[in-house]
This record gives C-alpha cells, structure tokens and sequence, in this order.
C-alpha cells in the first residue's frame, strides 16, 4: 500500500482554498481536486499491508514520549518546482516543532521499511500538477491560516477517477504551544 503522513486542512479552508485558486490562478495544469487538498508530512511509498500496525505503534510511542504540538501555518506563498511541474501554497517560516514532527515520522517510516531518502521538508500544498511553465502570480495574494492540531496517514490509491487518498490513521497532537516555539 501507498502511504503518506499529512496535515489536512478543514473542509471549509480547503474550500476557500481552491476558491482562490480558482478565481485568481491561471496555470496551465491540472487542478487538484478540493477534496485531495494536503500537505505532506513524510512520504511513505509501498509499505506492505503487515507492517502497518508496527508503523502505527510507532507513532502511538512517537507521539507520547516527545513533545509534538499542534499549531498554525499562514499559508502567504506561493512557488513552482519545475521539475515534478507542481505549483504550490505554502507558508514563508514554520516552526521548527513543524520540522521536528517531519522530521520524526520520516524516521518512522524508515522504521517500517519505506523509502527513507531524505529530502528537506517543505511544508506545501501542491494547487496543480503538470505545470510546464511558472506561472504568473496570482492576482490576489494568499493569505490563509491552516491550523492543525491532529495528523493522518493516508493510503494513495490510483484509479481511473485520478488519484484518491483513503485516510487509514489519525493521531492528535500535543495542544498548540502559546508561544511560538
Ligand atoms: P499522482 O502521483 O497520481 O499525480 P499524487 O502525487 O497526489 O498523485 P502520490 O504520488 O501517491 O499521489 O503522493 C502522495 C503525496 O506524497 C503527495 O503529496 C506527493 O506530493 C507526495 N509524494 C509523492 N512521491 C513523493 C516522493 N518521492 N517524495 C516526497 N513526497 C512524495
Ligand atoms: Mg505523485
């Protein structure tokens, strides 16, 4: 199974987000659905189906021996990778509670024997695929609070309605530090 640790906006955010996307964003290429809407904590990959109680056992320990807060990104930025052609919403600074939780889950996924290749983490929510080109900047500039307080494990499956992702686990975090970190 394909599996990833993500943050998931509320219905409502996610909403407003493809709102904006959709009235002030002109890239040409594929939208993703509001319903898919997420940014990733750690990638996963294939994972076989018996190791994903060990993996969530991991995290049970993870989450109750550090301490892991909740908290919020102003999601104020927007970028273009050329290379996968994503086209992405994303916050200028994170905490570094945000880096340390990612940087925890991408140790857990090693743990359950999935790919574990390091790449820096860059807290995202990827608005469209396929992009050839940067596109132009958008014609009102983001401005959302995403608060998050609790992360999911998502199964990837392809089909031929595109891609859907199954929520499989849930954990709440540590309640939100008053301060940031
Ligand atoms: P599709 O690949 O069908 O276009 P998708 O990218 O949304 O759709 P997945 O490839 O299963 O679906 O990816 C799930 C999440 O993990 C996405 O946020 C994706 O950007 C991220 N992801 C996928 N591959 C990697 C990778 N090699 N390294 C880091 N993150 C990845
Ligand atoms: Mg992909």
């Amino acid at each position: 199974m394909r599996l990833f640790f993500a943050l998931l906006p509320e219905p409502m955010l996610s909403r407003r987000i493809a709102d904006w996307r959709d009235a002030y964003l002109t890239a040409q290429g594929r939208p993703v659905p509001v319903e898919n809407l997420h940014s990733t904590l750690a990638f996963l990959g294939e994972v076989s189906p018996h190791r994903l109680e060990g993996l969530c056992d991991n995290v049970d320990h993870l989450l109750g021996s550090a301490h892991l807060p909740g908290g919020s990104l102003k999601l104020d930025q927007v970028g273009y990778w050329p290379k996968p052609g994503i086209f992405w919403l994303g916050p200028t600074t994170w905490s570094s509670a945000l880096e340390r939780l990612s940087a925890h889950l991408r140790g857990c996924a090693g743990a359950a024997g999935a790919m574990s290749r390091q790449q820096r983490f860059r807290p995202h929510i990827t608005l469209f695929r396929g992009c050839r080109q940067p596109p132009p900047a958008p014609a009102s500039p983001p401005g959302f609070d995403f608060p998050y307080e609790d992360i999911s494990l998502l199964q990837s499956r392809s089909t031929r309605h595109g891609v859907q992702y199954e929520e499989v686990a849930n954990w709440p975090l540590a309640p939100a530090d008053s301060h940031a970190d």
